[in-house]
C-alpha cells in the first residue's frame, strides 16, 4: 500500500514539531517537499533510520524487491505529472489515498498468548519471596506489559503443567489463564472469560521456588478481544464491549465469532487470541485478519 505525504501532512507535522517517517512505498508530493523546506520538517527514512534532508527526500525512496508492477518511483512520476497538469488537486489526491488505506481499518494484526499468569504482589511475594521484583524477559503489545523471566507450577486436581510463564506488571488480582486443552489436564472446569472478570472461576494451586498459593477463584480460558485505543475504536466506528467477528483467509481459512471489542486509552490495536484458537485457523502471531462487524 502507498502511502501519500502531501503539504497538509508537513504543516500537521511542523505544528507537532515532528518529523516525518518515509518508506520505499511513501510518496512526497513536489508541494509537500518544498513547505517542508520552509518549515524545516525532516524525512526520516523508516528502514535506515537516518535523517535525510528534506531536499533530497526523493532520494530515500528505494526500490522494494517485493514492489509491484507499478514501483513508488513511477508512481510519484505519474503524481507529480497529474499535479503539474491540474489533473489532480493534493486534496483530491490525499482524499483519494485516504479511501484507499480505509481498507486497513477492517483488519488487525493477531497476537497469540499462551498459557500464562497475572500475579499480585502478595502471592508473588509467597511464590518467589518478600518483596520480589519480576526480571522483564520480554516487551508485551500492549503499553507497560512484559513476559518475565519468572515461571511457576499449576496443579489441579488430575494433573500438573510446569512452566507457566509469569506476565508482568503485578495486578491487584491473581489471574491464570489457560488453554481450554489445559483444564482436562488440570481437572477443573472450563470458563470463558475476558481479563478481570474473575467472580465465579475455578480456583487452582500454584507453586513457586519459595512458596505455594491456594486460589480459590482465578483460572480462565481467556475469551478472545481486540484492544485498540479510543481514537482507533471510533475511527473504525467500534465500541468498548461490542462483539465483532475476525477472518482469516489462509490454508485453514475459517471465521471466529463473538470477539470482544476492549478500548482504553492507552491500548495498543491487537487481537488476542490462544494458542489452540490460532492453531485451528493456522494463524500466527503477527498475521493479519479481517474484523467483520
Ligand atoms: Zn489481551
Amino acid at each position: 500500500m502507498k502511502r501519500l505525504i502531501c503539504a497538509q501532512d508537513v504543516l500537521t507535522a511542523s505544528k507537532k514539531h515532528e518529523n516525518l517517517v518515509v518508506d520505499s512505498n511513501t510518496i512526497v508530493t513536489p508541494q509537500a517537499a518544498d513547505v517542508a523546506k520552509e518549515c524545516g520538517v525532516a524525512f526520516v527514512h523508516a528502514e535506515q533510520g537516518d535523517c535525510t534532508s528534506n531536499t533530497n527526500q526523493h532520494a530515500t525512496l528505494h526500490d522494494n524487491k517485493n514492489e509491484a508492477a507499478v514501483s513508488a518511483e513511477e508512481i510519484e512520476r505519474i503524481v507529480t505529472a497529474g499535479l503539474k497538469r491540474g489533473i489532480w488537486t493534493e486534496e483530491s489526491l490525499h482524499q483519494l489515498w485516504t479511501k484507499t488505506n480505509k481498507v486497513d481499518l477492517d483488519s488487525v494484526t493477531i497476537g497469540v498468548s499462551g498459557r500464562h499468569i497475572h500475579l499480585s504482589q502478595e502471592h508473588l511475594d509467597r511464590l518467589f519471596g518478600k518483596d520480589y521484583e519480576l526480571n522483564v524477559a520480554k516487551e508485551l503489545s500492549q503499553p507497560g506489559q512484559y513476559a518475565a523471566k519468572e515461571c511457576v507450577t499449576l496443579v489441579g486436581p488430575k494433573g500438573v503443567i510446569q512452566n507457566v510463564r509469569v506476565l508482568g506488571p503485578t495486578r491487584k488480582q491473581t489471574q491464570v489463564e489457560v488453554l481450554a486443552g489445559d483444564t482436562f489436564k488440570l481437572g477443573i472446569p472450563q470458563v470463558i472469560r475476558l481479563s478481570g472478570k474473575l467472580k465465579g472461576t475455578p480456583g487452582i494451586t500454584v507453586v513457586g521456588p519459595k512458596g505455594t498459593v491456594v486460589l480459590s477463584e482465578g483460572v480462565i480460558v481467556a475469551a478472545r478481544h481486540i484492544h485498540m485505543s479510543c481514537a482507533e475504536a471510533s475511527e473504525r466506528g467500534l465500541r468498548d464491549g461490542q462483539i465483532v467477528s475476525i477472518r482469516f483467509d489462509g490454508e485453514r481459512a475459517g471465521q471466529l465469532d463473538n470477539v470482544a471489542i476492549r478500548v482504553t486509552e492507552n491500548s495498543a490495536l491487537d487481537c488476542h487470541i490462544d494458542t489452540e484458537e490460532a492453531n485451528a485457523l493456522h494463524i500466527a502471531n503477527g498475521s493479519v485478519v479481517q474484523i467483520i462487524k
